[in-house]
């Protein structure tokens, strides 16, 4: 009896110590890497001491990781949300060489990416391709300790880059080039062929035809809306983060017409530094998005932090760039008025003490 009463008030401590916020705020975060249980407890307990609500995170593909950490979490009383990339797949013996997609010079992503080495994108019209991303998806929904499942490159990649990314890439990026557009696999020319009567291939600039990115856009929004089939008929939710817009941006520079996408809740990336834009900016595509759902489901606004912030100014790359401590509570604000329904960290790793002070200020009921 006493032992019972023991735990029942630490239970109560517990959820006693933790901030009571406004909205709910995630975080994306990886791991576990080699930490141990201990370790992992110890980090999801000042997370939850802060004022975070879940994670979205990433643990690879093994179900053991989540099944592990996700307990862990739970026990931290925060939201568990696998975070597992979509289209990027690395080498893989289940995925042969011919289910990755083909850029408009016939170019594999598979051992001639895009931009990075680890831009080995799918091609998304291949059955093969979405039987491998259902298995995958579905097996991680079925844990007990998984709330959801939460879709990342869930597009095509960046036919035009974000301009923040330019100086990086030594591009001007001011139209589609071919060896960044995709996919010109025979399976997706043909099924473009079949619909349009179209053969893309003898198209002078297939950036004109608007009915070829109009069949990409349902390409990607197909896979979205069968994966989210399989992972309802788990009885677990499905989010996505994706591109801001989805008309200014996510359509345009990744074929994402996400407002089509049958999920249980959007995560925009509103990384305003990869635009050269400021915070007001983040409340304008907030806006965009949630007018574009109709609200029909939340948006949590994705925030990009600055880890270095005193040394922002003289950082040549723009992932060291993102919120300083005194842009935070701006970015959460302008959010919040343009309908977002919480915020989403990218990452609290990134977080100085200053942005925390700033974020307390901004999300903590007094
Ligand atoms: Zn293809």
């Amino acid at each position: 009896m006493s032992r019972l009463f023991t735990l029942l008030s630490l239970i109560l401590l517990i959820s006693c110590t933790q901030p009571e916020t406004k909205f709910p705020v995630y975080a994306w975060m990886g791991g576990p890497g080699d930490a141990s249980d201990k370790q992992i407890r110890a980090e999801f307990s000042v997370l939850a001491d802060r004022g975070i609500t879940g994670l979205m995170y990433n643990g690879g593909q093994a179900k053991e990781t989540y099944q592990r950490v996700g307990r862990i979490a739970k026990k931290a009383g925060l939201e568990f949300h696998a975070w597992i990339p979509t289209m990027v797949q690395g080498k893989n013996p289940e995925l042969p060489p011919e289910l990755y997609a083909v850029n408009g010079l016939g170019e594999s992503a598979y051992d001639k990416p895009a931009y990075v080495d680890y831009y080995t994108f799918l091609c998304p019209s291949r059955e093969d391709v979405r039987h491998f991303l259902d298995s995958l998806y579905g097996s991680i929904a079925d844990l007990p300790e998984v709330d959801g499942i939460h879709l990342d490159y869930i597009r095509f990649p960046d036919v035009i880059l974000a301009e923040g990314l330019w100086d990086k890439y030594d591009l001007v990026m001011d139209r589609e080039y071919p060896q960044f557009d995709y996919c010109y696999c025979d399976h997706c020319v043909n099924g473009f062929k079949e619909k349009s009567g179209l053969d893309i291939r003898s198209e002078e600039d297939p950036s004109q035809v608007e009915a070829w990115k109009q069949y990409r856009y349902d390409l990607i929004t197909f896979i979205v809306n069968r994966l989210a089939d399989t992972v309802h008929a788990r009885d677990k939710i499905i989010s996505a983060a994706v591109f801001p817009g989805p008309h200014s941006i996510a359509r345009k520079i990744v074929r994402q017409e996400w407002d089509k996408w049958n999920l249980d809740a959007f995560y925009p990336m509103n990384y305003n530094d990869f635009y050269l834009k400021g915070t007001q900016w983040i409340g304008e595509v907030c806006h965009e998005g949630v007018s574009a759902i109709n609200n029909r489901v939340p948006l949590y606004s994705g925030l990009f932090i600055c880890p270095r912030p005193e040394h922002k100014s003289e950082e040549p790359d723009p992932e060291g760039h993102g919120l300083v401590p005194g842009e935070l509570k701006d970015a959460i604000r302008e959010s919040l008025d343009n309908g977002a329904a919480g915020i989403c960290l990218f990452t609290p790793g990134r977080m100085t003490e200053e942005h925390w002070e700033a974020f307390e200020e901004a999300v903590f009921v007094k």
